[in-house]
């Protein structure tokens, strides 16, 4: 479902992908891990065409990101177009990003309504089965304040999922959780990976990667150093550095 080959990208003469290589198959869930700097989150902005790429490739769906091709050539997307594309990738980040001012069921609502044009009767009705399924029926009618951290990320999953996405990037959804709350996020994640959802995560929970990933993808400074099964890649390194990066984290 996802493939990139040979991703390039600099900041100011900065080189911070240098030719990044991975691919998810529908349905799998990849976990990406590296030291702080490696390029991960740069590389999850790329996938979702939120920056463009210096040189490489990137298919979602067997479609090129950011590109259409027409007669054979390619042509670059315009804004309305990269919307479009953009729809069918759900991303979560470490912050909610919910909207303060709208109740957790109008932050799932706002999306399909908006932008999907449903109707708004349809959207509330599958908006309040998403938020069952992360498991907050009682709190469709709170607003984001009044939800716990792990709470507001489960409303931000629930309002991706809202899209109906072929694809979810999670780039570390619980790394600004207090711990007690880390649990309630990655079980709907493991949930949503066994639902058969294609996911990309950039974690540093590594039980959840042993879990629930298909491949665990190293990176350190914008390369692939190391990927593979869970269990080899996380129990058996063949590399220094991801030993290093595992003796740290573990
Ligand atoms: P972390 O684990 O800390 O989140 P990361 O692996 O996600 O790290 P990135 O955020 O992708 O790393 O950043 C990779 C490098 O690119 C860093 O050196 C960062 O300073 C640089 N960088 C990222 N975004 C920009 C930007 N918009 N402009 C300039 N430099 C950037
Ligand atoms: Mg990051």
């Amino acid at each position: 479902l996802v493939r990139a080959v040979g991703v390039r990208k600099s900041f100011g003469g900065t080189e911070v992908l240098k030719g990044v290589d991975l691919t998810v198959d529908a349905g799998q869930v990849v976990c990406l891990l590296g030291p702080s700097g490696a390029g991960k989150s740069t590389f999850l902005r790329c996938v979702n065409h939120l920056e463009t790429i210096d040189a490489g490739r990137i298919w979602v769906a067997g479609q090129p990101v950011g590109f259409t091709s027409r007669g054979g050539r390619l042509h670059e997307l315009r804004e309305r177009e990269v919307a479009r594309q953009r729809r069918g990738i759900g991303m979560v980040f470490q912050r909610f990003n919910l909207f303060p001012h709208r109740t957790a069921l109008g932050n799932v609502v706002e999306g399909p309504v908006q932008v999907l044009r449903k109707p708004r009767r349809e959207a509330v009705e599958e908006g309040r089965a998403l938020l069952a399924r992360v498991g907050l029926t009682d709190k469709a009618d709170a607003y984001p304040h009044q939800l716990s951290g792990g709470q507001q990320q489960r409303v931000a999953i629930a309002r991706a999922l809202a899209m109906r996405p072929r694809l979810m990037l999670f780039d570390e959804p619980t790394s600004a959780l207090d711990p007690e709350l880390v649990g309630e996020v990655l079980d709907v994640m493991v949930d949503l990976a066994r639902d058969g959802m294609t996911m990309i995560v950039v974690t540093h929970e590594i039980g959840f990667a042993r879990q629930v990933a298909d491949s665990v993808v190293f990176m350190v400074d914008g390369a692939v150093v190391e990927s593979g099964p869970p269990a080899q890649v996380l129990d058996d390194p063949r590399q220094q550095r991801t030993q290093q990066f595992l003796a740290k984290v573990l």
